[in-house]
């Protein structure tokens, strides 16, 4: 099959194995190029596993570290007529290179917040890798549907009190417009808080202490953005900012009821990128175009994977890493300071339709969109034939 980009509005519905693997490489090079982290984690459970910042963490953990890795992810499979997602072509990849440097990993597809993978992960830890002592949780979903009642909740992209109007990119009609957000009501929000909010993180921290599976000393990390006023109003101070303030209840109550296996926990703020979760969330690839501009000319730009080698060798990895006011592992000051964001904000309202390709950096922006799906990836010829019945 020769496999070209398909992108429908915000996603692209292929991906090309042989550039998810060469990308999946790239990243494995440049954790490797940073040198062996401190205080390597030995068995590491990375629930989001096969895209963005949960595949980073994997590889950074694996690949720095030399640790075990179980991956917990939700992709989908390829037949011979249509391709397999990128994680899971992302996740083949990282196992061919996991097996050719001797490290163990196995990973488990399906619902991460169901009881049966949390028993099928348990079942895999006992069996294989033993106690954990470092777990990581990175899902992005649009949808939860609830272990106990069946409930399926879904999160809500929307402005919280107030409604809004801001500049949007569209990507598929290349159009800078402005639109109107509504204001989400008392259900959307607590929904959008069910979905990507601490519950399920703690679930899966009680799950694994309940079948004695975490180390003393375990750290638990989940992933958060803060960003600054021009993402607030959308992300921050919006039903997405809503249910990762109640990351921050569950680090805390994580804390609390595993004090006897002193675990610690941690809500780690990250910077903007693109990623297959935050193409979706309006103004965000207008907001992204900016700061790539504004952190590419400063020489402070970082992709996935140099942001979590980062956040694991500089705080995660450190026997007492230094925290903000909130308790929070900060990695996104060099887009939140308020230098960089004045320069954003100058750039920001100076945008229009005309002059948008030469204020942003949306070919960087494009670029890296494609790069998720294995397209435009240095080295890879997308004129050949290529079979998508990969596996793991
Ligand atoms: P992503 O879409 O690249 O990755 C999501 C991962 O979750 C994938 O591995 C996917 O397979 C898995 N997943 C989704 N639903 C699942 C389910 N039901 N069961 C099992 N696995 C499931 O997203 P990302 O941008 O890397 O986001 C990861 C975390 O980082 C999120 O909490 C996000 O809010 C946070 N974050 C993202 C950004 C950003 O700019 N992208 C910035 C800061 C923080």
């Amino acid at each position: 099959m020769i496999i070209k980009p398909k992108i429908r509005g915000f996603i692209c519905t292929n991906a090309h194995p042989k550039g998810c693997a060469a990308s999946v490489q790239q990243q494995i090079d440049y954790v490797q190029s940073q040198g062996e982290l401190p205080n390597k984690p030995k068995n590491v459970l990375v629930i989001g596993c096969s895209t963005g910042y949960g595949l980073a963490s994997r590889i950074t953990a694996a690949f720095a570290g030399g640790a075990n890795t179980l991956g917990v992810c939700f992709e989908k499979p390829p037949s011979e007529t249509k391709t397999g997602t990128a994680g899971w072509y992302n996740t083949a990849a990282f196992h061919q290179a996991a097996k050719a440097a001797g490290l163990y990993a196995d990973t488990l597809n399906g619902d991460a917040f169901g009881k049966e993978m949390k028993q099928q992960v348990i079942d895999t830890l006992k069996a294989n890798m033993g106690k954990v002592d470092l777990v990581i949780y990175s899902l992005a979903s649009p949808r939860r549907t609830d272990p106990e009642t069946g409930e399926i909740y879904k999160s809500t992209l929307k402005p919280v009190g107030q409604s809004f109007k801001t500049k949007t990119y569209d990507t598929d009609k290349n159009l800078v417009h402005e639109i109107a957000l509504e204001p989400a009501n008392e259900d959307e929000i607590q929904q959008t808080i069910k979905v990507m909010g601490g519950e399920d993180w703690e679930l899966w921290l009680n799950a694994l202490a309940d079948a004695d599976l975490l180390a003393d000393g375990c750290k638990t990390t989940a992933y958060t953005y803060v960003g600054k006023e021009l993402t607030w109003p959308i992300y921050g101070q919006a039903t997405i900012g809503k249910a990762k303030e109640d990351l921050d209840r569950a680090a805390a109550a994580i804390v609390k009821s595993k004090a006897a296996l002193n675990v610690q926990a941690y809500v780690s703020s990250l910077k903007a990128l693109v990623t297959q979760a935050s193409s979706a969330i309006p103004v965000m690839p207008l907001y992204i175009s900016l700061i790539y501009k504004v952190m590419k000319d400063e020489g402070t730009h970082q992709g996935c994977i140099g942001q979590i080698y980062d956040l694991f060798a500089d705080k995660l990895t450190q026997t007492q890493p230094q925290t903000d006011a909130l308790g929070r592992l900060y990695m996104n000051d060099k887009e939140t300071n308020d230098a960089t964001q004045a320069k954003i904000k100058t750039l920001w309202d100076q945008v229009t339709q005309e002059n948008f390709h030469e204020l942003s950096d949306y070919a960087g922006y494009h670029h890296d969109f494609l790069q998720l799906f294995g397209f435009d990836v240095q080295g890879v010829d997308y004129d050949a034939e290529v079979e998508p019945l990969v596996s793991w």
